[in-house]
């Protein structure tokens, strides 16, 4: 099996209060895991496309085997952007501060930080359904916001509408919030903010 469920760097109950521990656990355990699990039978028998890495996978989709598309675009989708999202994320005084050099992308790009949040809780709210909300890293070397339907992520080039590096990622699907938050949405992503690893953000903007 080429992909498997990743553990978490802290505890279930570590993100608490803004993320609560049962979330976490069926988030992980049950949804992530689906996508792994699907994932892997998806590309059983695709020897060309078995060995290749989750980034490679999302950049080229376009290219993978129309029979089995679809269901690596949303399963490996789903993996690349999970991967993600646990680690961008630590316990609240604990993710550090955004780097010097993404402070300037973020002054330049989209003005300053409260502009950030309230671009970010902008694209998360206007996603009709389920999908997320990204701060990238554009080829220039810019960041900017934008938001994808389902698990599409910006490394599908071709497919969304901005692509480039995923620097930060918010699941906005319900299955995020909505033990804790049932219907709002805009509360949940108020209280992200005090569980943002700011340094895996800056490591990602300056690899
Ligand atoms: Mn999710």
């Amino acid at each position: 099996m080429p992909f498997t469920l990743p553990e978490l760097p802290y505890a279930e109950s570590a993100l608490e209060p803004s993320i609560d521990a049962q979330t976490m656990n069926i988030h992980r355990l049950k949804h992530h895991k689906a996508y792994v699990d699907n994932l892997n039978k998806a590309l059983e028998g695709q020897a060309d496309w078995a060995g290749k890495s989750i980034e490679q996978l999302c950049g080229a989709i376009g290219s993978v085997p129309e029979a089995i598309r679809g269901a690596v675009r949303n399963n490996g989708g789903g993996h690349f952007n999970h991967l993600m999202f646990w680690r961008i994320m630590a316990p609240k005084g604990t993710g550090g501060a955004p780097s010097a050099a993404l402070a300037a992308a973020i002054a330049n790009g989209i003005g300053s930080m409260d502009e950030l949040k309230a671009k970010l809780a902008d694209a998360g709210l206007k996603r009709f359904g389920s999908g997320w909300a990204w701060l990238i890293k554009k080829a220039d070397g810019s960041v900017c916001v934008t938001s994808t339907p389902n698990q599409d992520n910006p490394l599908m080039i071709g497919l969304v509408d901005a692509p480039g590096t995923p620097l930060m990622g918010i699941d906005v699907w319900e299955h995020a919030y909505y033990l804790k938050y049932q219907n709002r949405r805009a509360d949940y992503l108020a209280a992200w903010w005090d569980v943002v690893n700011w340094n895996e953000v800056s490591a990602r903007f300056g690899a």
